[in-house]
């Protein structure tokens, strides 16, 4: 059990920076997210896109922003917890709060912070009786270890720039190159990088790999392993396709999932919050960007950092019950130098 002041569901940005503004007023806080790296939609919707509107910073692509996030917040110090969902939020008799995640990671927090956004990203799934039980020996939705999947017999689904990159990965010459890459996806036409799907049909070309139009319909198992899939093409002609591993990349379905059960009021998906401390219906439970609604509300960066700021000042009375909190600036308090590591 990690006993803490704070516990943050989300590091999107506006979670990472609660941990800015909490840091600030000395409370110390960990991180949940269920992806395994920080920045929210920022990394896994556009990372390479420009954002034009964080204040002062003219243009930050969605990587740039995270990353100046995470380094606006290295001295605060706190703990992450990636891979993991937020399942359980409860309050205890004592007024803090027991959260649990799906990895079994247990917290005894004073105050929570709900930055989930649009929920947590679960990958969209290929629906295929008998599959998911290969999950993770054989059927994967992303690449954790390359090196794990070279000399296999591949065959990788979607039209997506996920799909193509890695079929491209594992078709080329290198380290991690596979017997055999089937890129499979149900039309002839794809949403990636138009410089990789010429590169994919070059590969074809040159016999390097192959492309298949088609879905699939069944699995082929032997001794508990899956041997090959069942494609049925758009001739309606279905044939055998062996394999080592499936990998599938569908992209990432947003899910409000848990955090619509922790007896927080909801409205349209979102949680309810007020505007002067955007605490949610649950007091100790604060919910800051896109996750929450008010009157006015925008999806904006900018609106969760500001919401992220009330919020702590919001928070601190729970954790330091006998403490006047002030405000100070940053340019000129010498505690806040202290705590910044700028003295
Ligand atoms: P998110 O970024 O959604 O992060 C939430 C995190 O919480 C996720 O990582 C999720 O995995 C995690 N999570 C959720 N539930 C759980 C749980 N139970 N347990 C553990 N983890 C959980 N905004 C702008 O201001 N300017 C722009 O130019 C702009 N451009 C955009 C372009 C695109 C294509 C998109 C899709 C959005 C854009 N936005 C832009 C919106 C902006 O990305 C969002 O407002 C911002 O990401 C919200 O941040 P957040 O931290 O609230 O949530």
């Amino acid at each position: 059990m990690i006993d803490t002041d704070a516990l943050i569901v989300g590091a999107g940005p506006v979670g990472l920076f609660q941990v800015f503004e909490l840091g600030l007023l000395e409370i110390k806080a960990h991180v949940v997210d269920s992806l395994a790296a920080p920045g929210g939609q920022c990394i896994e919707l556009y990372p390479d896109k420009p954002i034009y509107d964080i204040p002062a910073v003219p243009r930050s692509t969605g990587r740039e922003l995270v990353d100046s996030l995470l380094k606006q917040i290295e001295p605060f110090g706190a703990t992450f917890h990636l891979g993991q969902e937020v399942t359980v939020v409860r309050k205890e008799a004592d007024g803090r709060f027991h959260v649990e995640t799906s990895k079994g990671t247990r917290f005894l927090a004073k105050t929570v912070f709900v930055a989930g956004g649009v929920g947590s990203f679960q990958p969209r799934r290929l629906k295929v009786d008998g599959l998911d039980k290969y999950e993770g020996t054989q059927l994967f939705h992303h690449v954790k270890t390359p090196a794990a999947f070279a000399g296999k017999q591949l065959v990788i689904v979607g039209g997506g720039d996920s799909a193509l990159d890695w079929a491209l990965h594992f078709a080329q010459d290198g380290p991690d190159k596979a017997e055999s890459v089937i890129l499979l996806h149900r039309r002839d036409g794809f949403q990636a990088a138009p410089a990789s799907i010429a590169k994919m049909r070059a590969l074809c070309d040159a016999m390097q790999m192959q492309f298949i139009v088609g879905q699939i319909t069944g699995l082929e198992e032997h001794e508990g392993r899956l041997t090959a899939v069942k494609v049925t093409g758009g001739d309606a002609v279905t044939r055998v396709v062996p394999l080592d591993a499936l990998l599938v990349f569908f992209g990432l379905s947003p899910k409000l999932g848990p955090i619509a059960d922790w007896g927080l009021d909801l409205e349209r998906k979102q949680v309810v919050v007020d505007t002067e401390k955007f605490e949610t219906s649950v007091p100790g439970i604060f919910a800051v960007g896109d996750v929450n609604t008010y009157p006015g509300k925008k999806k904006l960066i900018l609106s969760g950092f500001h919401e992220a700021t009330l919020a702590a000042f919001g928070a601190a009375p729970y954790v330091f019950p006998d403490k006047r909190i002030q405000l100070q600036y940053t340019t000129a308090s010498p505690k806040l130098h202290k705590l910044l590591g700028v003295e």
